[in-house]
């Protein structure tokens, strides 16, 4: 029914919203795309993995995406009479089985898809969504590497730059993009007020410690968007893996990744060598026993960090 609304919106040409949202943000001009070349999906036949489509407690239409923990992937999932709002997409297969399962227990189709970065495993089923008749929404500086590295995934219908709204059925979503980077130059922070929920992906963590060597790292806006969710005080926070956190965890995470910069960057002044360094570097050491993939990746945070450290100080000379 949206699908047949919205065709018939575009074949009259008028200016109306589609039916299921309105939304702030700039359509993109699929021209963009012509010609790209388009790389084989690695994961196309990765379907051996147990899903879900969770309720998060005590937040009426709010669901979440996902898979066991530590959940290769996982998104908001908002749920209106008009559509389906979904944030992310696991695998193909994940997103055929979101797709079919949102059609079976609610009865409506994925209207919209928020892209919150362009790394290709939280973006690589959303071709389902794009093929489905979902409008796709990413930051404006996801395009170039989506063309780029030649994703095999959906391509974006609508833009921002650094803040948008979405009015999806009773909701009013707003979201955020920090212009300084974070976990990449295309992130993009989904919050929906009236539930007190936020998607904060691979930024925030959930009592876990961040992903190996800090790829994509951009040190100064990773801390500028913890303290921009820290002060919504969200009472729920999806990070995209793991399981939903709190804010209380952001406040942990942003006193480990200061510490960590401070020692890096104390100890780099002093003119350790890196074998030097790093034996010194003990920031991870109060989380050892509470937070997820301690042993793992330790070792590459204070490599990711005084990679970072190493490009941006200079001294004298
Ligand atoms: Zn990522």
């Amino acid at each position: 029914m949206f699908r047949t609304l919205t065709l018939t919106t575009a074949l009259v040409g008028a200016a109306l919203p589609a039916a299921a949202f309105t939304h702030t943000g700039e359509e993109v001009d699929p021209a963009v795309f012509e010609g790209r070349e388009i790389l084989p999906d690695p994961w196309i036949d990765d379907c051996d993995v147990e899903r879900s489509l969770v309720p998060i407690e005590g937040k009426e239409n709010l669901y979440r995406h996902t898979n066991p923990f530590p959940s290769t992937h996982s998104g908001l999932v908002l749920i209106q009479d008009e559509g389906a709002l979904v944030i992310d997409a696991g695998n193909h297969c994940a997103a055929e089985w979101l797709r079919d399962e949102i059609r079976e227990r609610f009865d409506v189709d994925i209207t919209l898809a928020i892209l919150k970065h362009a790394h290709f495993d939280h973006l690589a089923g959303s071709v389902v969504y794009a093929e489905a008749g979902a409008e796709i929404i990413a930051q404006e500086n996801a395009i170039e590497p989506i063309i780029g590295e030649k994703m095999p995934v959906a391509e974006p219908t609508i833009t921002f730059d650094e803040e948008m709204t979405v009015t999806f059925g009773d909701y009013e979503v707003l979201l955020h993009h920090e212009p300084a980077g974070n976990h990449s130059n295309s992130m993009i922070q989904v919050w929906i007020p009236a539930l007190s929920a936020m998607q904060c992906t691979d930024v925030c963590q959930s009592q876990t410690v961040p992903y190996m060597d800090f790829l994509d790292f951009y040190y100064p806006g990773w801390i500028e968007t913890l303290d921009w969710v820290i002060e919504k005080d969200p009472g729920v926070i999806e990070v995209g893996h793991y399981t939903p956190a709190t804010t209380e965890d952001q406040i942990a995470l942003r006193d480990y990744m200061t510490e960590l910069y401070d020692q890096v960057i104390a100890l780099h002044r002093e003119g350790q060598p890196w074998d030097q360094l790093w034996r010194n570097v003990d920031a991870a050491e109060p989380y050892r026993d509470d937070w997820f993939g301690y042993e793992l990746m330790r070792f590459a945070n204070i490599q990711g960090m005084f990679r970072w450290v190493d490009n941006h100080r200079r001294g004298l000379w």
